[in-house]
C-alpha cells in the first residue's frame, strides 16, 4: 500500500480533511472515553529483532511434529493433523490467545472481532472449507441443496454508505451520480464479465495456476490498467480504491491489476446499478466475534497441544529432524525437537527464524510488502441515531474517508429493540507515508480522536454515546498483492490443494500462511494449512 496518500486526495478530488485521520479533534470533549490498545503485542513480536539467545535451553521436549504459527493456517494444519489420527503435536503461538488475525475479544460484556469479521460463503474450489462448515454445523444439505444456518447468514440490510450528507444502499455510489458515471460503471462491469470468461478466478487462489493473461494483469498495478480502459470516473475510483483496501490493504495504486479484477471476478462480479444483481457483497457468514467464532472452535480440541505465549525464534531443519526453540513468556528458552514442522508464520517472520533460509523463502520475503491495520472497538451505551436515507445496516462505510467505515457487532442480534452494541471500525495504513511508524508510535488518545471525529460527520451523537474504545494494532498485518506477488508462485504451486508447499532445500517442512497466496483472507490460510498437515500426518 503505498500509493501516496496526497495522490490518492487528488485522484479523489477530497479536502484534505478528509485525508489527514490522526490529529483531527472532535467536536465534543472525549474524556470520559477509556480503552486502550488491547490484542497484539509488538513488544513480543520484536523480540525476534533482537540477537537470539544462545544459551542452553531451560527445557527439551520431543514431539513427532511441530507446529509454528497459530493462525487460521496453523490452526487448519493441527485441524488436518488430528483428523488423520496424528495427535503427537504441538503448536506453539505468540500470542496469548490463537487464531492470529482471525480473534475475537469482549469488550464490557460483549463480543467484538479483532480483525477478520466475515468469511463469504465457500465455492466449491474451497471444498476444505466447505467441509470445515460442515463439520461445524453452519452448513448442510436438505433436499439436494446446500443451506447455511440463518442464525450465521449476514441479516439484511448488508452495506451501506454516507455520500453526499445521506446513507445508500450498498457501497458503489449512485445517489444522484451523472450519466457519465454510470456509463463507466457499466464499462467497468463488462471489463469484469470478459475477465471471467478469459481466466478462471478462484479463491483459493493459491493451487490455480495462471492464465498468461492473469500474469499480464500481475505485472502492472490496478491503477494502470485502469488508466489504460480509460475508466477514470471518480466515484468508480472512489469504490475501487476502497474494495482493494478493505480486502488488501492498499490501494489501487498499489495492488496490481490482477487483484484488482481477482476481486470482483472471483466472487460476484460487479454490476452496475440496475443490471443484474445489486451490488450487494454476496451472501457471508458472520459473528458478533467474527472469525474469531471460527479460531475459537478450530483451537478448542487442541488442549495441551496449544502452547501460547512462545515466540518462535529458530527453526533449524537437521539430519534427523527439526529443532525448534522458542521463548516463553517468562523468559524460558524451550527447545522442541520434532522429526518434522509446518511453518505457519508469515512469510517475513519465516525469513528471520529459519536456519538455513529456504531459497523461495527468501525470495518471497523480498517480494511481499505487508500492510499495517489499525481496528478500534468502540463500546456504545445506547445504538446511535438514524440519519436520513438507508436504515443501519452490519458494514457501514463513510465515503471518501481515510477509514474503511465500521461493522455493528450487534447486527446478528435477534433482538427487536436495539440496545447497548460495539461497533468495529478498520483502518488500512499500507497506502499512508511511514503508515507502520505511525501506528505503533501514535498515542492511544490520538487515535481515539481521529476515529471519533471521522465517524462523528455521519453520526453527530457518537461521542455522547461512547464509553470505551480499544485499538488493536497489526503491525504486519497482511501481504498486499503487490505486482509480480503472482507470477512469483508460478514454479512453486503445488499440483493441487490437496498437495502442500514444500521446497527441495527443507525436506523437512512445510509451510502454510495467508502469504504465500499473495493476499490474505481465511480460504486461502485455511487451505494451505490443512493441505500442510494432512501431507504431514
Ligand atoms: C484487520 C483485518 C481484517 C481482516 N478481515 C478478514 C475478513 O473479514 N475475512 C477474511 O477471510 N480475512 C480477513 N482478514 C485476513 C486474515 O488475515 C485471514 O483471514 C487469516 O486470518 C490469515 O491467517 P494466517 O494463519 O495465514 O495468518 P496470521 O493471522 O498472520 O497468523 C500467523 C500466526 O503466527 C503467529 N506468529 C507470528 N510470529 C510468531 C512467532 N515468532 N512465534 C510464534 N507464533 C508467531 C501470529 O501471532 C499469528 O497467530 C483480515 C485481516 C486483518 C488484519
Amino acid at each position: 500500500m503505498n500509493a501516496p496518500a496526497l495522490r490518492r486526495r487528488a485522484l479523489l478530488g477530497l479536502p484534505a480533511a478528509a485525508w489527514l485521520g490522526a490529529g483531527c479533534a472532535p467536536r465534543a470533549p472525549l474524556a470520559h472515553v477509556t480503552g486502550g490498545f488491547s490484542g497484539d503485542s509488538p513488544a513480543r513480536g520484536h523480540l525476534l529483532r533482537q540477537p537470539w539467545p544462545e544459551r542452553a535451553p531451560d527445557a527439551t521436549r520431543r514431539v513427532h511434529t511441530v507446529i509454528a504459527g497459530g493462525g487460521i493456517a496453523g490452526l487448519a494444519a493441527a485441524r488436518a493433523l488430528r483428523l488423520a489420527g496424528h495427535e503427537d503435536f504441538a503448536l506453539l503461538e505468540l500470542e496469548d490467545v490463537p487464531g492470529g488475525n482471525s480473534r475475537g475479544a469482549q469488550l464490557m460484556g460483549l463480543a467484538c472481532p479483532l480483525g477478520a469479521h466475515y468469511l463469504p460463503l465457500p465455492g466449491d474450489e474451497a471444498r476444505h472449507v466447505q467441509d470445515l462448515l460442515e463439520e461445524l454445523g453452519l452448513r448442510q444439505r436438505v433436499a439436494g441443496r446446500w443451506i447455511y444456518d440463518e442464525r450465521h447468514l449476514c441479516h439484511s440490510p448488508q452495506e451501506r454508505l454516507f455520500f453526499g450528507g445521506h446513507w445508500q444502499e450498498g457501497l458503489l455510489p449512485t445517489a444522484g451520480v451523472g450519466a457519465a458515471t454510470l456509463a463507466q460503471y457499466r464499462r467497468f462491469a463488462a471489463a469484469v464479465a470478459q475477465a471471467q470468461r478469459q481466466a478462471r478466478y478462484t479463491i483459493p487462489a493459491f493451487h490455480q495456476q495462471s492464465a498468461p493473461i492473469q500474469l499480464a494483469q500481475d505485472a502492472i498495478t490496478f491503477e494502470a490498467w485502469l488508466n489504460r480502459q480509460q475508466l477514470d470516473d471518480v466515484h468508480l475510483r472512489w469504490y475501487l480504491d476502497y474494495c482493494c483496501r478493505d480486502d488488501y490493504g492498499a490501494g489501487i495504486a498499489s495492488v496490481s491489476a490482477w487483484a484488482g479484477l481477482h476481486y470482483f471476478a472471483s466472487r460476484h462480479g460487479f454490476h452496475a446499478p440496475g443490471e443484474g444483481a445489486a451490488d450487494e457483497g454476496g451472501g457471508v457468514l458472520t459473528w458478533p466475534e467474527g472469525n474469531g467464532w471460527l479460531s475459537a472452535r478450530l483451537a478448542a480440541p487442541l488442549g495441551d497441544r496449544l502452547h501460547t505465549a512462545r515466540v518462535v525464534g529458530r527453526i533449524a531443519p537437521e539430519r534427523h529432524g527439526v529443532v525448534v526453540d522458542a521463548l516463553a513468556a517468562d523468559g524460558r528458552l524451550e527447545r522442541w525437537q520434532a522429526r518434522q514442522a509446518i511453518v505457519a508464520l508469515p512469510v517475513h517472520v519465516a525469513a528471520r527464524v529459519l536456519r538455513p533460509l529456504p531459497d523461495a523463502v527468501r525470495a518471497r520475503a523480498a517480494v511481499l510488502s505487508s500492510a499495517p491495520w489499525l481496528v478500534a472497538n468502540l463500546r456504545l451505551r445506547a445504538p446511535l441515531d438514524d440519519r436520513p436515507g438507508a436504515a443501519p445496516a452490519w458494514d457501514n462505510v463513510l465515503y471518501g474517508s481515510v477509514g474503511l467505515g465500521y461493522v455493528d457487532a450487534m447486527h446478528q442480534s435477534l433482538s427487536p429493540v436495539p440496545g447497548p452494541t460495539v461497533l468495529t471500525y478498520y483502518r488500512a495504513l499500507g497506502d499512508e507515508p511511514q503508515g507502520r511508524a505511525r501506528l505503533l508510535q501514535t498515542p492511544w488518545a490520538v487515535w481515539r480522536d481521529a476515529i471519533v471525529a471521522e465517524l462523528e460527520a455521519a453520526h453527530p451523537d457518537l461521542p455522547a454515546k461512547l464509553l470505551r474504545l480499544d485499538v488493536t494494532r497489526h503491525g504486519h498485518a497482511m501481504a498486499v498483492p503487490v505486482p509480480g506477488a503472482l507470477g512469483q508462485l508460478q514454479p512453486w504451486r503445488p499440483a493441487s490443494a490437496d498437495a502442500p508447499l514444500r521446497f527441495a532445500d527443507a525436506p523437512r517442512l512445510a509451510f502454510a500462511h495467508a502469504d504465500w497466496a499473495g493476499y490474505s483472507v481465511f480460504e486461502e490460510a485455511f487451505t494451505l494449512g490443512h493441505a500442510a498437515g494432512a501431507a504431514l500426518a
